[in-house]
Formats: structure tokens, sequence, C-alpha cells
């Protein structure tokens, strides 16, 4: 690896940083992919998504615990669960339309 700075200007440190190469291998197995670890456990909300123990407070997307290979959709389920949350917390209803 060759030498790295002192730099001599911000440009050129930000140069530097923008040209930071990182190689990759190869990836990692889809069964590794956890994308996020943590968060108020189902266990704890309601069918609506609303905590048991804090009535009138809804959860969505990370805020839940995802703890499993989501493999890149965890967008996917914070956009769903954060539309379904909204219907909810309006009044509605209906679980799934
Ligand atoms: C680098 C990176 C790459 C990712 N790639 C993927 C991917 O390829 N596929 C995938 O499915 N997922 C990916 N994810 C995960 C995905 O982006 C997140 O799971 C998802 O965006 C979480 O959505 P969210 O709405 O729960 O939270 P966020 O998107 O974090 O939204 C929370 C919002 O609340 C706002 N906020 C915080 N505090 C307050 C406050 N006090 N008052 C008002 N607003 C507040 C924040 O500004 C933010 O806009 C990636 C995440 C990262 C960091």
């Amino acid at each position: 690896m060759p030498d790295r700075g002192p730099w001599t200007s911000v440009e050129e440190l930000a140069r530097e940083v923008k040209g930071c190469r990182i190689p990759l291998n190869r990836p990692r197995p889809v069964e590794e992919a956890i994308s996020s670890a943590g968060g108020v456990h189902w266990s704890e909300l309601d069918e609506r998504l609303m905590i048991k123990k804090l009535p009138g407070i809804y959860l969505a997307g990370e805020m839940i615990d995802w703890e499993a290979p989501t493999g890149g959709y965890l967008l996917q389920a914070c956009f769903a669960t954060g539309s379904y949350v909204g219907k909810m917390a309006g009044g509605s209803s209906r679980e799934f339309e």
C-alpha cells in the first residue's frame, strides 16, 4: 500500500477519499444478509402494530425487530408496515385491503 498523506489541502484529501477503492473478493452468502438487528419485539405489538403497553403509539419499519435474513427486502417491509400503520393509526379497521 502506498504512503498516505500528509495532505497539503482539503481538496487533495477529498480527491484521495473519493478515489479510495475497496476491493470486493466475493459476496457473503444470502443466509448472512442480516439487514438489521434489534428493535421492539413483535410480541410487544398488537395486530395493528400498536404497542400493547403504550396504546396509541404505532411502530413501523426499523423500529420493529426484523432480525432475520431479509436479503435486501427490508425497504419493502418498511414501506409495507409504514403504509399499514398509517391506515391503522388513521382509524381504519381493515387490516389488509
Ligand atoms: C447504507 C445502507 C444501505 C441499505 N441498503 C438496503 C437495500 O439495498 N435494501 C433494503 O431493503 N434495505 C436497505 N437498507 C436498509 C433500509 O434503508 C432501512 O431498513 C430503511 O430505510 C428503514 O426505514 P425506516 O423508515 O424504518 O427508517 P428511516 O429510513 O431511518 O427513516 C426514519 C426517519 O425518521 C426521521 N427522524 C428521526 N428522528 C426524528 C425526529 N425526532 N423527528 C422527526 N423525524 C425524525 C429521520 O430523519 C428519517 O427520515 C440499507 C440501509 C443502509 C444504511
